[in-house]
């Protein structure tokens, strides 16, 4: 094991083997020392072991060293820092035995959760709602065995619906026993380029590939990438938002001037005099001294309410030519 890799959860199942198999080589060796110890007092001190100082002081140093000794690929190794401390701290304050054991079983109660329920980078989401699930069970009355045999009957099942390609990978990671196979895996994970990439994917993975390079501890690296993707994705909202706020004023302005261009054709249209003349039809013009030839009568009437429209003539000519028969047809009553 690389020493500047701090050992992280997830677990991978080699891990779990391995620690398993220590914790249940180290219980019994403390076992077998603590019952030789108490057999070497009866047979040779008068009080009885438990009121006998000296070995009861012998019992502690074995609890001590079995408890606080550095412990590469056991389940300790896996816990803070302070855990260790704290147990040192109560050995030298003479807390009884059974308040240590008491202190250990919550650590390792809380190992075991931190083991089953830490979400690793590659989680299938499958395996996250488990492990949320198993996080759930852990409050209730459930009993510790019950709980693994939900997440190892979940795991089956997910496995079975995995692709052959899946199943290797995931194989492979089980595998990974030290600290730095994990890292290497986790960092090939992490770093590897997608096809579904975009530039700014790109960007962040050349800068994780720097904090492995770098050694960055991975429980570091894994806030770091959760808020670069949380950012990337609420830039993302943010562009889409303007994008959006973009195209509803390009419709409105759109509309804005569709409206306007209306208008003016009403106004070009109004705009348009046609001659009332019969058979003329010429355009009068709205500007000059053929402007605003009209017949008078029409005027008042439409001033009235009686006329829809004015009438207008072309030219003089026009209206000379025609008022005669405008009026036998509009005012002869
Ligand atoms: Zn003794
Ligand atoms: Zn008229
Ligand atoms: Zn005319």
């Amino acid at each position: 094991m690389t020493a500047d890799i701090q050992p992280v959860y997830p677990l991978t199942k080699a891990q779990a083997d391995e620690i398993a198999l220590l914790h249940e080589a180290d219980t019994s060796e403390l076992e077998s020392r603590l019952k030789n110890l108490s057999e070497t007092c009866q047979s040779s001190c008068a009080t009885g072991f438990s009121k006998c100082a000296t070995h009861q002081n012998e019992m502690r140093k074995l609890y001590l060293n079995a408890y606080t000794a550095a412990s590469p690929g056991r389940w300790t190794s896996y816990r803070p820092a302070e855990y260790t401390q704290d147990l040192k701290r109560m050995f030298d304050a003479q807390a009884s035995i059974e308040k240590i054991n008491g202190r250990v079983r919550k650590e390792k109660m809380q190992h075991i959760k931190d083991s089953q329920c830490t979400f690793g980078p590659s989680d299938h989401p499958t395996t996250k709602k488990t492990k949320m699930r198993a996080a759930e069970l852990r409050g209730t009355a459930m009993p510790q065995s019950d709980i693994d045999s939900y997440i190892i009957e979940e795991e089956q099942k997910l496995l079975s619906t995995l692709t052959p390609e899946q199943q290797e990978v995931q194989a492979e990671y089980d595998k990974s026993q030290s600290e730095a196979q994990k890292y290497s895996y986790l960092r090939t994970c992490v770093c590897t380029p997608k096809p579904t990439d975009t530039p700014r994917d790109l960007e962040l993975r050349l800068k994780w590939t720097k904090l492995f390079d770098n050694k960055v501890p991975y429980n570091e690296i894994l806030p770091v990438m959760e808020k670069d993707i949380a950012d990337a994705k609420s830039n993302v909202q943010i562009l889409e938002n303007r994008l959006a706020d973009l195209r509803n004023a390009q419709a409105a302005n759109n509309k804005a001037k569709a409206a306007k261009e209306e208008s003016k054709r009403k106004q070009a249209r109004d705009a348009i005099r046609r001659c009332c003349s019969e058979g003329c039809g010429n355009v009068c013009e709205l500007s000059g001294p053929n402007a605003d030839l009209g017949c008078e009568r029409c005027f008042a009437m439409k001033e009235d309410g009686a006329l829809q429209n004015y009438s207008w003539f072309c030219s003089p000519e026009c209206a000379k030519a025609n008022a005669g028969s405008h009026n036998a047809r509009f005012h002869s009553t």
